[in-house]
C-alpha cells in the first residue's frame, strides 16, 4: 500500500467499520431499494383542476421543501448536492455541487424570502449558503447552524432557539424544541471535532447543534415540520393541517404514534425517507434504514389524518378545510 493511502486508512481507522456498514447498506439499497411505484395511491400532487388557493408544497428531496403562498416562498432544509455515501464514509471534503444546486433551483419560485434549517448536518445545511447567495433569502436556524453557514460563506443569519417567533411577510414561524434520531446509538456528528473557526470541510464539521422543529402558519393553515426525533420530545399539542415528520431512522418511527396524537393532523407526510446519497435525477428511492410499511401501518392504526407521499418537484396544494 502506498504510504499516503496507508496514512489515509489509518486516519479513518475505527470509523472504517461504521463506514463499511454504511457502504453495505448503501449498496444494498442500490439493488434492493424500492421507489414510490408501490404507493401511487398515496402520492398527492396538483392536477389541472386543483384550486390554486392554499399553501403549495413542493418536495425537494431529503428533508427539503418549498412552501408557496400568495406569491411568497419559504424553504426548509434545501439540499440538492446529494453527496455520495462513499465521500461521507471516507470523511472527504464536502463542497456544494454547483450544477446540481442550479438544476434543483430551477424548480424554485423566483423570490424566496426565508430559509428555515432544522439542524446543521450537511444534508440540511451544506447548500444553504449557495441558495442564500442566489435568492437573498433570510436564514433562520440555531446559533451553531448559523455559525456554520456563515463560516461556509453565508452573509447573514438569524439565530433562534425553541420558543422564538418570527413574522416575515405572510409567514408566522414558531420555533419548537426537537431532538435528533440516533444512528448506531448516538446522534451523528453531534459535537465539534475541532475548534477550527474556518469553513466547515469534512462531514463531521457539519455538526448537528440544537435540533429545531417549526410551526408555520400562513393563510389560515398550519404546518408542522421537523427532520425526525425521539420519543423524549414530542411535538406540541396543536392541531395542524399538515404534519411533516422526519422518518429516516428507528427513533422517529417509535415516536410516530405520540406525535400524531399531539398534532392531530389533517394530512401526514413522512419525510427524509429517500436515499439522499443518490442524485435527485435518479428518482425517489427509499433509504436503507427506512421502514415505510411500518409507518403506513402505524398511521392506519392511529387513524388520525390522511397519509400522503410527495414525489420530487411535483407540487401539491394543501386543501383548505
Ligand atoms: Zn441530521
Amino acid at each position: 500500500m502506498q504510504l499516503a493511502a496507508r496514512q489515509r486508512f489509518g486516519r479513518i481507522g475505527c470509523k472504517g467499520l461504521k463506514g463499511a456498514l454504511l457502504l453495505f447498506l448503501g449498496f444494498s439499497a442500490q439493488v434492493l431499494g424500492a421507489g414510490l411505484n408501490s404507493y401511487v395511491d398515496l402520492i398527492a400532487r396538483d392536477s389541472g383542476t386543483t384550486p390554486r388557493y392554499g399553501v403549495r408544497v413542493t418536495y425537494l428531496g431529503t428533508n427539503g421543501y418549498q412552501f408557496e403562498f400568495d406569491g411568497h416562498a419559504l424553504l426548509v432544509d434545501p439540499y440538492f448536492s446529494r453527496v455520495d455515501l462513499l465521500s461521507i464514509a471516507l470523511g472527504s471534503r464536502l463542497q456544494p455541487d454547483m450544477p446540481r444546486v442550479a438544476e434543483g433551483m430551477r424548480h424554485l419560485a423566483p423570490k424566496t424570502e426565508v430559509i428555515l434549517v432544522t439542524h446543521g448536518h450537511f444534508d440540511h445545511l451544506l447548500d444553504v449558503p449557495t441558495v442564500m447567495s442566489r435568492t437573498h433569502a433570510r436564514l433562520i436556524a440555531s446559533a451553531s447552524a448559523v455559525d456554520l453557514a456563515k463560516r461556509a460563506g453565508a452573509s447573514s443569519g438569524d439565530s433562534v432557539t425553541a420558543g422564538d417567533v418570527r413574522r416575515i411577510g405572510p409567514w408566522k414561524i414558531r420555533v419548537l424544541a426537537a431532538t435528533h434520531d440516533r444512528l448506531f446509538g448516538k446522534v451523528p456528528f453531534d459535537k465539534p471535532e475541532t475548534h477550527a473557526a474556518g469553513p466547515p470541510q469534512r462531514p463531521a464539521d457539519w455538526m448537528c447543534g440544537e435540533p429545531l422543529a417549526f410551526l408555520i402558519e400562513v393563510g389560515g393553515q398550519r404546518i408542522y415540520i421537523d427532520s425526525g426525533g425521539t420519543p423524549a420530545q414530542l411535538p406540541p399539542r396543536e392541531h395542524v393541517d399538515l404534519a411533516i415528520l422526519g422518518m429516516a431512522l428507528p427513533d422517529s418511527r417509535v415516536r410516530l404514534p405520540g406525535a400524531l396524537e399531539h398534532l392531530e393532523p389533517r394530512y401526514i407526510l413522512p419525510s427524509h425517507q429517500d436515499n439522499f446519497f443518490r442524485p435527485l435525477d435518479a428518482g425517489f428511492q427509499f433509504g436503507p434504514l427506512t421502514d415505510f410499511p411500518r409507518v403506513r401501518h402505524d398511521c392506519e392504526q392511529a387513524n388520525r389524518g390522511r397519509l400522503i407521499l410527495l414525489d420530487y418537484f411535483r407540487p401539491w396544494t394543501l386543501p383548505k378545510k
